[in-house]
């Protein structure tokens, strides 16, 4: 715990899915959650007007005096936004409502796809002390999720064990195409994630095998059991691994933090 393997440079991971309730959130914190408990500096960037993020993490709305709005449209230094959580080596930009007249407000801006990439450019990311963003995009293709996949290194893609899941993924990557050909050619898909994932249900277990044989590796080995610790842990805002460290919702995130560390290992060496 108190020598983590570091990567090298701080990876910016978008969390995205333009479909709602797929664990989007859920993952950001509790993946973020994970990592900070393997020693990590670990910031996660709230980029959803509902600010579900902020909430299930414990800021009161009261706490969130500067937000991504003002990162984002008032050009506030992200420092300066930057809150604590009571997870250790966990903090937050918090959103609220505000944010949901950014994509409006945005569509006149010049530069409006690379505001949040200005925003958390290596030398703020450094200056930090950060190894780790997570980017909780909202329930859209909007220019909000476009400044993240923008800004990212990777998007991981929560994707629900349920029929139609693997039908959304081709617009989602569409759209990562898009960015790619335009503004972050590097951008990789750091992977797909199988989340409240009920391994009885024939349902599920058949998307688990179509995602594993069309998207091969991109899948990652974990999978995120459908666990009642995981939707109650938000209301005692805490992460499910603080809630419930014992619960299967907890170590299933552990296991996912401990995935995506291999993964940049490899990809440092
Ligand atoms: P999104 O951010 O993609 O909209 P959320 O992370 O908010 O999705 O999850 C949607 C709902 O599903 C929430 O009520 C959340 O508590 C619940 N949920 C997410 N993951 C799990 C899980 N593994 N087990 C049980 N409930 C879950
Ligand atoms: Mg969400």
């Amino acid at each position: 715990v108190l020598q983590p393997e570091k990567p090298r440079q701080p990876r910016i991971i978008a969390i995205a899915n333009q479909k709602g309730g797929v664990g989007k959130t859920t993952t950001a914190i509790n993946l973020g959650a994970a990592l900070a408990k393997a020693g990590h500096e670990v910031l996660l960037i709230d980029l959803d007007p509902q600010g579900n993020a902020s909430t299930g993490l414990g800021l009161a709305p009261e706490a969130r005096r500067l937000t991504t709005y003002d990162v984002l449209i008032e050009g506030a230094p992200i420092r300066n936004a930057i809150r604590d959580t009571a997870q250790e080596r966990l903090r937050v930009v918090p959103a609220t409502v505000d944010l949901s007249s950014a994509d409006l407000e945005l569509v006149g801006k010049e530069r409006r796809s690379f505001l949040l990439r200005s925003a958390i450019r290596p030398s703020q990311l450094a200056e930090l002390g950060v190894d780790y963003v997570l980017i909780d995009c909202p329930p859209s293709l909007s220019l909000l999720t476009v400044n993240a996949m923008v800004a990212a290194h990777s998007i991981l893609v929560p994707l629900q064990s349920e029929f139609f899941a693997l039908e959304g993924l081709s617009q989602l990557m569409l759209t990562v195409r898009e960015v790619r050909q335009t503004a972050n050619p590097d951008l990789r898909i750091e992977g797909v994630l199988l989340t409240m994932h009920d391994a009885r249900n024939r349902l599920a277990q058949q998307v688990e095998a179509d995602a594993r044989e069309t998207l091969g590796e991109l899948v990652f080995t974990t999978v995120i059991p459908r666990n009642v610790r995981v939707s109650e842990a938000p209301s005692y805002a805490l992460p499910v691994l603080d809630y419930d460290p014992g619960s299967k919702g907890a170590m299933a995130y552990a296991s996912l933090a401990d995935e995506l560390r291999r993964n940049h290992t490899r990809l440092a060496a």
